[in-house]
């Protein structure tokens, strides 16, 4: 790319397009189903047999016929579930039957045991109508061979690990996790367990980073702190190339003479993007090698996570099969006023769901960048157009939802 374009600010829809253009998805694996779940379904899932398999009874009571009047019947079995189907039932005769219990021959209905009277071994019927088919679900009542049952990028969820287990998969094939490596650099940094000395903060970025990424099923096979030294950064970048499909940094990339990953990342990779028209996170690197993504995020602990909720964690969905889609965007209305700049910011918002029915939303108090707590008790992202004036209470704007809408103002 000419270095005219990568000097350009991008607007974020457009950077998001130009990231998951160069995302490839990853090769399929067998897991087992236990493992499953919140995996990528590989290909499109066709039921191979109908379920039930055979008519049921959906109420313990008696299968009969449903023609049948005789108002006390002969008792000729019981049938429950996991047995074979029983005896045939001919007219005066009825069969016990439990939910679940294949429905016997003959029997073209179950009367619930509420209607029935049992009498010396004898059964009487005390319902007035019965309809043919009552209280029995018949062969393929719950899926039908042939029927497409999920379709490929599908999330697995409880109900479709249910699906594919009653179909006797006891493994299925989904997209790989991608192999993430996160480096937090910076020589300010210290480890979480030690003493910061002047001048120095503890780093968080690699922690945030690092369950950011599992968070939307990325496998962490690295993570650490580097220092602002080429020789440093250098190593780090081999190890992480060696090992992972994705590189993920922080800091580094601003206009600083210690911003080494800047350069770095323009002689390993070929880097797409430098800068965003976006607030906060203006510096943003993507680059790709012919195996890899590398991200090369700003160090301030907001940019750096609303860069990574933006850019990153559609991409590391899209590797495992999810389809390219993104966060829903939704229309709100700010409860607060709010005061915009001049890029397009995406503030840390509260989106909740308002007696009426609709969207309210507001911002999470002070929203600059280095300040982490306004990404605490957040829910999404308040889409702000550039502009200089106030926006007073009442207004309408877009919010990205990285989370469901809360049920109640917070
Ligand atoms: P940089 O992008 O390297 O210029 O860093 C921008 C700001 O973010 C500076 O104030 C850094 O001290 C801070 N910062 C950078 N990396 C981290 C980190 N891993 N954890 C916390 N703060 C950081
Ligand atoms: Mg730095």
């Amino acid at each position: 790319m000419s270095a005219l374009t990568l000097d350009r600010m991008l607007h974020p829809d457009e950077a998001r397009s130009i990231v998951l253009a160069r995302v490839s998805r990853l090769e399929p694996e067998d897991v087992a189903l236990e493992d499953a779940g919140d995996r990528y379904l590989a290909y499109d899932l066709v039921a191979d047999v109908d379920l039930p398999p055979f008519p049921a009874a959906t109420m313990d009571g008696f299968a009969v016929l449903h023609t049948d009047t005789s108002p006390i019947r002969e008792i000729v079995g019981a049938g429950f579930a996991g047995d074979a189907p029983g005896e045939m039932v001919a007219l005066g005769q009825v069969a016990r039957i439990m939910t679940g219990a294949p429905i016997p021959p003959g029997a073209t209905a179950v009367v619930p045991v509420e209607n029935t009277v049992m009498t010396n071994g004898r059964v009487e019927i005390r319902q007035q109508v019965v309809r043919e088919g009552e209280n029995i679900r018949p062969i393929g009542t719950d899926l039908r061979r042939g029927d497409l049952l999920i379709p490929a990028g599908t999330r697995l969820g409880p109900a479709e690990l249910g699906i594919l287990a009653s179909l006797g998969y006891a493994t299925v094939v989904v997209g790989r996790r991608p192999r993430v490596a996160v480096f937090s650099t910076g020589n300010e940094l210290v480890p979480p367990d030690a003493q910061p000395g002047p001048g120095q903060i503890r780093d968080s970025n690699r922690f945030s980073l690092v369950q950011a990424a599992r968070r939307v099923g990325a496998d962490v096979v690295l993570s650490g702190l580097v220092r602002d030294e080429e020789a440093a950064l250098r190593a780090a970048f081999a190890d992480a190339l060696a090992r992972a499909d994705v590189v993920i940094t922080s800091g580094g990339v601003s206009m600083g003479d210690r911003d080494l990953v800047k350069g770095l990342l323009g002689e390993l990779a070929e880097v797409h993007i430098r800068r965003i028209f976006m607030k906060p996170g203006k510096p943003f690197n993507f680059a790709t090698t012919d195996r890899a993504l590398l991200f090369g995020l700003p160090g301030n602990p907001v940019s750096c996570l609303v860069g990574f909720e933006t850019f990153v964690a559609p991409a590391l969905r899209m590797m495992q099969g999810a389809p390219a889609d993104v966060a829903p965007r939704v229309p709100v209305t700010i409860t607060h006023t709010l005061q915009p700049s001049d890029r397009i910011e995406h503030q840390r918002a509260v989106v909740w769901v308002a007696e009426d029915g609709t969207l309210h939303a507001r911002n999470t108090g002070n929203q600059i960048s280095a300040r982490l707590m306004s990404f605490v008790g957040s829910n999404g992202f308040l889409v702000v157009p550039p502009g200089e004036d106030v926006l007073p209470a009442g207004t309408r704007l877009e919010a990205i939802l990285l989370g469901a809408p809360y049920a109640s103002e917070r």
